[in-house]
């Protein structure tokens, strides 16, 4: 004890010391053992701590999807084809990249060189899709004495589709606002709802209808509506949930309405300003809610 006092006392602290030393060096040691350890295992541990990450990201991609499946969709398309207005309407589509339903009567796809030729560069156009929206368009308009026989209504359009050779049975009714998608069923005018029925009970139809027209002059086809105008009209229509579907709107233009290339610039201007809004986006038809399975549920003949 008295060495032990006194070898302290003298030493300074050297035996009190060293065994620190010793323990600190085993401290080190170990210290060291455990790093390298940890090293061994640093691919394992940074997968591991990656599987946080990971699960972050996997939360935040969702929420991605949800922000694009948030987008509105709309349908542009295109009533009376070909005619005059379809060559300026095909140089827009090509330009701007944007899909388009064009909705064709048979009669007009051989009515005129310009409209055979517009008829050939429909069939290989990219990006659209072409139906049925009659053979006679009622015989020139004349809706009422059209509407009144099923029968002879359901071989308008078939000749139209024969004639096409459409591959889908989707339909535009002339001069009515219908839709028969499945059990969707509306019409604008009461009094010829059998009758429409029949084409899609009886022809097997799935008939588009619309949510918004641009309108036009009839008698020189001018767009009645600016296209400020239209846009006004589209946003209000969401916002109001207006649209048959939410979040889906199917506007009704017509070819005729493009035949000048000064009418034809308020398309372009309308396509430009729709593209510009981030929370739009165009479609094809065949993309509306519900068409796809009423296609398969309809019994063609
Ligand atoms: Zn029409």
């Amino acid at each position: 004890m008295k060495l032990l006092t006194k070898g302290t006392a003298q030493n300074g602290h050297p035996v009190f010391m060293r065994k620190c030393y010793c323990l600190l060096g085993f401290l080190a040691a170990a210290l060291l053992f455990s790093c390298n350890d940890s090293d061994t295992k640093g691919q394992k541990l940074g997968a591991d701590l990656h599987i946080p990450d990971s699960v972050e990201i996997n939360l935040k991609d969702p929420q991605k999807e949800k922000t694009q499946e948030k987008k509105k969709r709309i349908f542009m398309t295109f009533d009376d084809g070909p005619n005059l207005g379809t060559r300026n309407l095909l140089t827009i589509l090509k330009e701007e990249q944007v899909p388009a339903t064009m909705f064709l009567i048979g009669l007009h796809t051989k009515a005129s060189p310009e409209q055979k030729l517009m008829w050939e560069q429909l069939q290989t156009f990219p990006g659209i899709e072409l139906f049925n929206h009659s053979y006679s368009h009622a015989w020139r308009n004349r809706f009422t004495g059209f509407y009144k026989n099923p029968d002879s209504v359901i071989s308008d359009f078939n000749r139209a589709q024969a004639m096409m050779m459409l591959k889908e049975p989707i339909a535009r009714t002339p001069g009515r606002n219908a839709w028969r998608i499945d059990s969707i069923s509306r019409t604008d005018l009461l009094k010829n709802k059998s009758v429409i029925d029949s084409l899609q009970r009886k022809g097997g139809y799935v008939l588009i209808g619309w949510d918004l027209e641009w309108q036009f002059n009839h008698k020189n086809s001018q767009a009645l509506q600016s296209p400020d105008q239209l846009m006004a009209q589209v946003d209000h229509l969401f916002a109001s949930n207006k649209t048959l579907k939410p979040d889906n709107l199917v506007i009704l233009a017509h070819d005729q309405m493009w035949k000048s290339s000064a009418d034809s610039l308020k398309l372009h201007e309308f396509i430009r300003k729709l593209k510009a809004k981030p929370g739009y986006e165009l479609a094809v038809i065949t993309e509306y809610p519900g068409v796809k399975e009423a296609l398969v549920n309809q019994k063609r003949f």
